[in-house]
């Protein structure tokens, strides 16, 4: 078992930020950054046009590498394995990772961020990766001069519709209500877009194929009415789930999984416990609001160890 005095249990903006101040904090950090999911959601994105600082723009995973570095200048551990139990409750928390490591400290930063939404049908297993993706940057450029669906009415849906215009011979955005929720900016981007069209009020109800994707079922919403369109691919944006099953039972979640941190702290209801980032968040879920509660978290955890010294001392003192 390592003793470390804190653990960070994931990597996107909000991890890579705690470990970043708590680094320089002097607090020399362990990172569980997760074996293929280190950098978070934003390594699957392209351009990342909004975080400040990059007027020109810079893609996710540039901007996730950049961050790593700057954790690591600054004497953090980087672990690329992923945490598969956390036992939270006692003084000492205790964290194991998948490949047998095991790690103790008396503060953890909870990042476990997001994971992608799913649209629970039972073709959605047969599918991916056989025309079905979560991941326009990743699989996109398999379905060059072909029919795509994106299935999705936010920000996420309607970026990676404008990306996969670049190599579709169509896109058909299917949305279930009429209205984007998506930014203006993209919005309009989509709208000028001559390969992007729209299917209104509608949810994808089937995929259809036999070894690989060759259309979908749409269902309308309002009258039930059901009716095919033809697809090579299928991307599914349709938002982020929080990543809290580790540590269900310890930490208390709302309906959704979020976890309940005492707003405007990173503080759970368990001492030692910190959490930040897309699983606590419901609202902006911004790569900048994510980092900028990961600072929040690294200084609510330094703070923590902070008292736990200065409370070893006087017992020390008065002994
Ligand atoms: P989101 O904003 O939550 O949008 C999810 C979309 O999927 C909504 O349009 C929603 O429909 C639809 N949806 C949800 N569940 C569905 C279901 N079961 N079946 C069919 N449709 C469903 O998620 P997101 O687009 O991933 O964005 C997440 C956050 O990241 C947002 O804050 C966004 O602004 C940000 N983001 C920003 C950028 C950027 O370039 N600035 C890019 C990507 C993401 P309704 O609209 O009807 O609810």
């Amino acid at each position: 078992m390592a003793e470390c005095r804190l653990v960070i249990v994931g990597s996107g903006p909000a991890g890579y930020t705690a470990a970043i101040y708590a680094g320089r904090a002097g607090l020399s950090p362990v990172v569980i950054a997760g074996a293929v999911t280190a950098g978070g959601n934003l390594i699957n994105t392209t351009e990342v046009e909004n975080y400040p600082g990059f007027p020109d723009g810079i893609v996710g995973p540039d901007l996730m590498d950049r961050m790593a570095v700057q954790a690591v200048k600054f004497g953090a551990q980087i672990v690329y394995d992923d945490a598969v139990s956390m036992d939270l409750m006692g003084p000492f928390k205790r964290v194991v990772t998948s490949e047998g490591g095991a790690y103790s400290s008396p503060a953890v930063i909870v990042a476990t961020g997001s994971e992608y939404r799913k649209l629970g049908l039972a073709a959605e297993k047969k599918f991916v990766g056989h025309g079905l993706s979560y991941c326009a940057t990743c699989d996109g450029a398999f379905f060059r001069d072909k029919p795509i669906v994106v299935v999705g009415g936010g920000d996420s849906a309607v970026a990676e519709s404008l990306f996969l215009a670049r190599f579709g011979s169509s896109v058909t955005v299917v949305h279930r209500r009429a209205e984007l929720r998506a930014s203006a900016i993209l919005t309009q981007r989509a709208v000028a877009e001559p390969k992007i069209s729209f299917e209104w009020h509608s949810m994808v109800s089937d995929i259809r194929g036999a070894s690989s994707v060759t259309g979908v079922e749409l269902t309308d919403v309002r009258t039930g009415e059901r009716r095919e369109l033809s697809a090579a691919g299928v991307f599914v944006a349709i938002g982020h789930v929080p990543q809290s099953a580790l540590v269900a039972g310890q930490l208390a979640t709302d309906a959704q999984g979020y976890i309940i941190a005492d707003h405007p702290s990173t503080r759970t209801q368990v001492p030692g416990v910190f959490a930040c980032g897309d699983v606590v968040d419901r609202v902006y879920r911004q790569a900048i609001t994510a980092a900028a509660s990961g600072c929040a978290a690294a200084l609510d955890a330094q703070e923590y160890l902070g008292t736990l010294r200065a409370e070893a001392a006087f017992a020390a003192t008065t002994m």
